[in-house]
């Protein structure tokens, strides 16, 4: 399994030999109010309810007999094969394959299906496409281990501020019909390998597919707010999920550093000399390794 990183961050601190501060990180970026068309790590997402992924390794996918043979099932496993060939550069080493595990042993498992999605109250859901619900996992190491997605063929309309006269979203007869489940699979697959959705105030239609996609007037999506298929920037952003790191060091801040012996020589100079050291994480910051690059700051 090989594993590639194509989007580091970067950190540094400002030490002298008896403090350290000024920590500045590339992928805090909420912190700074900027808005990112493409989606983030649920690591990363401090609205986030959960941070699960499956882990590196093989995952079934099993479709339920009720859909195999259809053309919503051709659609789920090209949304699958999508995100197969997106992993195998993005370094989580997930790799899906299409039908029910083996029937002896325990196995990492993705189940779909159709549904009509109710509320807290029991009525209907209107306004969710689909859903990936866990039914296997373990949060203390942010493993999925088996999920089944809902496609809510039963409840989700076109248009939910207008229950009354809106037509399904999923309608065969509209146009999009023939695309919009191998969307949604890439979608809810995206949540499954640790992204969140893209903020909707932000997102850019075609961008991700973790785009959000009911627009009034738009059943299947029939207006682009998702790709057809899974797209660079979801790529990049599967590369920053901690369960795809190596993390020999057990995660953790970046290690205490020391000035030691930057001294500038000058003696009886009487300033200090302070210098800037740059650590690296492919974990979004949960673990640091010093780069060896050492920038010299100033003497005061
Ligand atoms: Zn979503």
């Amino acid at each position: 399994m090989t594993k590639t990183f194509s989007r580091k961050v970067v950190l540094r601190c400002f030490f002298s030999a008896l403090f350290s501060i000024a920590v500045i990180t590339a992928n805090t970026w909420s912190v700074f109010g900027q808005c990112s068309s493409c989606p983030v790590a649920k690591a990363n997402d401090p609205n986030a309810t959960n941070q699960l992924a499956f882990p590196p390794g093989d995952v079934y996918v099993d479709i339920d007999v009720r859909i195999q043979g259809t053309d919503e099932a051709r659609q789920i496993i090209a949304g699958i094969g999508s995100w197969n060939q997106r992993n195998q550069a993005n370094g989580s080493g997930v790799n899906f394959i299409i039908g029910p595990p083996p029937q002896t042993g325990t196995y990492n498992v993705l189940h779909a299906t159709n549904t009509t999605l109710t509320n807290p109250n029991g009525s209907v859901n209107h306004t969710t496409v689909a859903r990936t619900v866990p039914n296997r996992f373990d949060n203390a190491t942010s493993t999925l281990n088996d999920a089944t997605i809902y496609f809510n063929t039963g409840g989700a309309l076109a248009d939910p501020d207008h229950p009354d006269t809106s037509g399904p979203y999923y309608d065969p007869t509209q146009s999009g019909y023939d695309s919009i489940f191998q969307k949604e699979t890439e979608h809810e697959t995206g949540h499954d390998m640790g992204l969140s959705d893209v903020d909707p105030t932000c997102q850019q239609s075609g961008q991700s597919v973790m785009n959000h996609a009911i627009v009034p007037g738009c059943p299947n999506d029939n207006c682009g707010a998702k790709p057809l298929t899974v797209s660079q920037c979801d790529s990049d952003a599967v590369s920053t999920v901690p369960n795809y790191q190596p993390q020999p060091n057990g995660g953790g801040n970046p290690p205490p550093t020391y000035g030691g012996n930057y001294d500038s020589g000058g003696g009886g100079g009487g300033c200090t000399d302070y210098y800037w050291v740059w650590y690296e994480s492919y974990d979004g910051g949960q673990t640091w390794y010093e780069t060896g690059q050492v920038d010299y700051a100033g003497c005061w």
